[in-house]
């Protein structure tokens, strides 16, 4: 293992290694991996990727905050499903050494439950690499193979939140808590409020776990626009999603299942949403 206390030279020694390194942050991904590379580059030294900060209109996180510290801080209501996916994730020892780096660029990752949260809230991410750095939305980057010869280290992630904007994750595993979701749901939307009562606007559904890829379900954003985002129209994005998906089989659940639970898992993620009630 090396251990850099520099963007270029962590950079640099990952160039040099390619196939044969990775970068470490938590390692709770990694320890998984029963082919490991030959060198692991950690990257718990370089301060660019610790800390973050709030604000008015605006949340970074470093590459290197861990899901505790994401679930423990509230932060603001625009990013609940954020706080939820990290506090609701895995166990509390994992939690306590997991990056929010490490969920986004652990590839192959289907279960990842900061993904959908953060797809939904519209975050983006800071990428350095030996070229320079570059800020770019997280579908995109989700979407780029990763370039083995020129490592590409992520350094913030942030996410936007206007006054009104509310955010709710949902997820359901087999036995209960500490164990990958079959099915998430994170859901972001702007809410007013007038005499006839809340209306939400600009809405963001995304299902994880499901597919191969988390990603936005345009049908079942139609489906919540200009609802109140109550039980019936929660019912109808959930059959709108489920139409739209194309679920995986595995070991722990069939696809039909994951669709099949979808209306809970979206109710769950409406609940939180509504938790924090609108201005
Ligand atoms: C028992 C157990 C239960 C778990 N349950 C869940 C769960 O319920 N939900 C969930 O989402 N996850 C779960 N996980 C998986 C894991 O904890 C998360 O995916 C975690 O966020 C990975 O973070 P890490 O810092 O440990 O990443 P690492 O293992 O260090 O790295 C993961 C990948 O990301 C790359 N990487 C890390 N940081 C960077 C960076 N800054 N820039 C570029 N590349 C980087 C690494 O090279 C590697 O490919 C579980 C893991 C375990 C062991």
């Amino acid at each position: 293992m090396v251990v850099p206390t520099s963007m270029t030279d962590a950079l640099r020694r990952a160039a040099d290694l390619g196939r044969h390194g990775a970068f470490l942050a938590g390692g709770t991904w990694l320890m998984r991996d029963r082919q490991p590379p030959s060198t692991w580059v950690a990257v718990h030294r370089l301060s660019e990727l610790r800390g973050g900060g709030t604000t008015e209109d605006h949340t970074r996180w470093g590459a290197m905050t861990t899901h505790s510290e994401l679930g423990r801080v509230a932060g603001h209501p625009a990013l609940r499903a954020v706080a939820t996916a990290a506090r609701t994730s895995a166990f509390p020892q994992v939690r306590a050494v997991a990056t929010i780096g490490g969920n986004i660029c652990a590839r192959g990752f289907v279960e990842a439950d900061l993904v959908p949260a953060l797809l939904a809230v519209g975050a983006r991410v800071q990428l350095h690499t030996v070229d320079g750095a570059e800020t770019c939305p997280l579908e995109d980057h989700l979407g780029t193979a990763p370039d083995r010869d020129r490592p590409a280290l992520l350094v913030t992630v942030s996410a936007g939140h206007g006054r009104q904007r509310r955010s709710g994750y949902g997820r359901i595993t087999v036995r209960g808590g500490g164990e990958y979701p079959l099915t998430a749901v994170a859901v972001s939307a702007e809410l007013t409020t007038s005499a006839n009562g809340v209306r939400a606007t600009d809405v963001r559904f995304v299902v994880g776990a499901v597919e191969h890829q988390a990603r936005r379900v345009a049908e079942a954003e139609t489906a919540l626009e200009g609802t109140d985002l109550g039980p019936e129209a929660g019912r109808s994005a959930a059959a709108a999603a489920a139409a739209a998906l194309t679920a995986r089989d595995d070991l722990y659940a069939p696809g039909w299942y994951r669709l099949a639970v979808l209306p809970t898992v979206v109710a769950a993620a409406l609940a939180d949403l509504h938790s924090v009630a609108p201005v």
